[in-house]
């Protein structure tokens, strides 16, 4: 990109332009998947909603491909392009939290950790996932799933409003009574209808959690993982736990003898009084012969960054996912076979229970649209090494294929690769029409389509 086009913005631009000559480039360019490995032509690391809203226009006038960046996590890599312009949000890390009216005000370029950090001080704190170092941009927009999601739905349940900059550089404000049709499409609708620069959610009232795991040999996963499916369909809202083929990682907490050996497991997230819990779990963590079963009291922030030092930013990751209504004894099997063989240390199968509050929103409310699904599989193929690429990302193809045929028939979008219009498709289902629609009105030549792209109708 000539230097005289950029100059165009820098004179409208506060936060930083980032360019392939610029010492710095290199850091800036990478996400979090070190699979991906794209080259866009500028980096705008926005400071403001005005910086944005002059990155947009830039992109627009000059044509550009142009990707969103929140918090780079992104698995597919929809947070950057080659040969583009990234908006990267990585600077907005303002959070004002309001503790009288119990909401808070939270800047795109913030990852979890910040709002944790922000709300736990007032004993609060936002439904959101499992990894402190995800962006809240993109989990929000997918629709959020995580510890709290079945006593107080998806994080998109929670929110209240989004502050946008549009395709054609206009400013607005989306709630439920305010561009009401942009506030519907943008909870699970993805990076599709513009710059969501700040997000209001509704805090819950959660400090401190029950947490940690129980671990089984794999010689008990088809009974554990039967025994499960039962159990927490019938288990309180406040009882969280997801279902896990992971290798114990040499880690201190866990005992020697079975660092680096495969199990099955259950990671526990609950919140209330400690006896409501034991007296709710234990039929569970008394099934079969756990050879670790350590469920604590624990700081909320403290749970949502666990597995942060273990995933840490650069690694292979390769995944594919589907949405589970029911959990056949078939399925189960085959979850059996695939997930005994993880092909690394950090490769995993988890099944996150996606009822409860989640499910007592109606699918045509929102864009997420799986409200009936109880489980949310995700197949993650995980390497430090790039020469066994080929390896994770067989394995994952191998256990996904094999579930496929089980699946509800869609997945949740934000545990997708590029999988094309078909699966983005069944995943929006009887919502994507009106989708469509919406884009049509405020993106009606797709300049947002770095995403799960959700085509203008015609
Ligand atoms: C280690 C790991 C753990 C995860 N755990 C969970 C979990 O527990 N629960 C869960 O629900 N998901 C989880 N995810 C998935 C996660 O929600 C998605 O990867 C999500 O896309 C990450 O958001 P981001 O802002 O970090 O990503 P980015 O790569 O920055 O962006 C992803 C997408 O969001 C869009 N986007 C980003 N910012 C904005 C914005 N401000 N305005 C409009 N569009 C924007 C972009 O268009 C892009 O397509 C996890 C991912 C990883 C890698």
């Amino acid at each position: 990109m000539s230097i005289l086009i950029v100059e165009t913005l820098r004179s409208a631009f506060r936060g930083e332009l980032i360019q392939p000559t610029d010492t710095g480039y290199e850091a800036a360019r990478k996400v979090y998947n070190g699979m991906i490995d794209k080259h866009p032509h500028l980096i705008a690391r926005c400071v403001d909603v005005a910086d944005v809203i002059a990155a947009v226009n830039f992109g627009r006038v000059n044509n550009l491909l142009t990707a969103i960046r929140g918090g780079g996590h992104n698995g597919a890599g929809l947070g950057t392009c080659h040969e583009g312009l990234v908006i990267d949000l990585s600077r907005m890390k303002g959070i004002r939290v309001d503790p009288e009216a119990k909401t808070v005000r939270v800047e795109a370029g913030c990852v979890w950790g910040d709002v944790d950090h922000a709300t736990h001080p007032f004993g609060l704190a936002v439904p959101c996932g499992f990894i402190a170092s995800t962006g809240v941009a993109g989990l929000t927009l997918g629709g959020g799933i995580g510890y709290l999601t079945r006593q107080f739905g998806l994080t998109i349940d929670n929110l209240l409003s989004v502050d946008m900059v549009l395709a054609n550089g206009t400013f607005v404000t989306a709630h439920s009574h305010q561009n009401s049709d942009l506030f519907w499409a943008i909870r699970g609708g993805g990076g599709n209808f513009g710059v969501v620069t700040s997000f209001e959610f509704r805090l819950r009232p959660v400090m401190m959690v029950h947490f940690g795991p129980t671990f089984w040999e794999l010689s008990e996963a088809e009974m554990v993982l039967k025994a499960y499916r039962d159990f927490i369909a019938k288990a309180p809202d406040y009882v969280n736990g997801f279902f896990a083929f992971l290798v114990v990682p040499p880690a201190p907490m866990f005992p020697e003898h079975l660092h680096m050996k495969t199990l099955c497991a259950i990671v526990w997230c609950c919140t209330g009084l400690a006896e409501d819990v034991e007296a709710a779990t234990r039929p569970m963590r008394s099934v079969g012969h756990p050879v670790l079963d350590h469920v604590a009291l624990a700081p909320l922030p403290a749970a949502n960054s666990t597995f942060d030092p273990l995933f840490v930013p650069g690694l292979q990751w390769y995944w594919r996912a589907d949405n589970f209504v029911d959990l056949t004894d078939e399925a189960i099997a085959l979850h059996v076979k695939h997930g005994s063989q993880l092909p690394s240390m950090l490769s995993t199968m988890h099944l996150y229970p996606i009822d409860g509050a989640a499910q007592r929103v109606g699918r045509n409310d929102t864009a997420y649209s799986f409200r009936e699904a109880n489980f949310a599989e995700v197949i993650v193929g995980v390497d430090p090494d790039p020469a066994n690429a080929g390896k994770i990302t067989d394995w994952c193809k191998n256990y996904y294929d094999a579930l496929h045929p089980y699946a509800a028939g869609g997945a949740y979008v934000n545990f997708m690769m590029e999988e094309g219009q078909e699966r983005v498709q069944a995943t929006y289902r009887d919502n994507y029409p009106r989708l469509a629609e919406i884009k049509k009105k405020y993106d009606p030549h797709n300049f947002f389509r770095v995403n799960q792209n959700i085509q203008p109708a015609i």
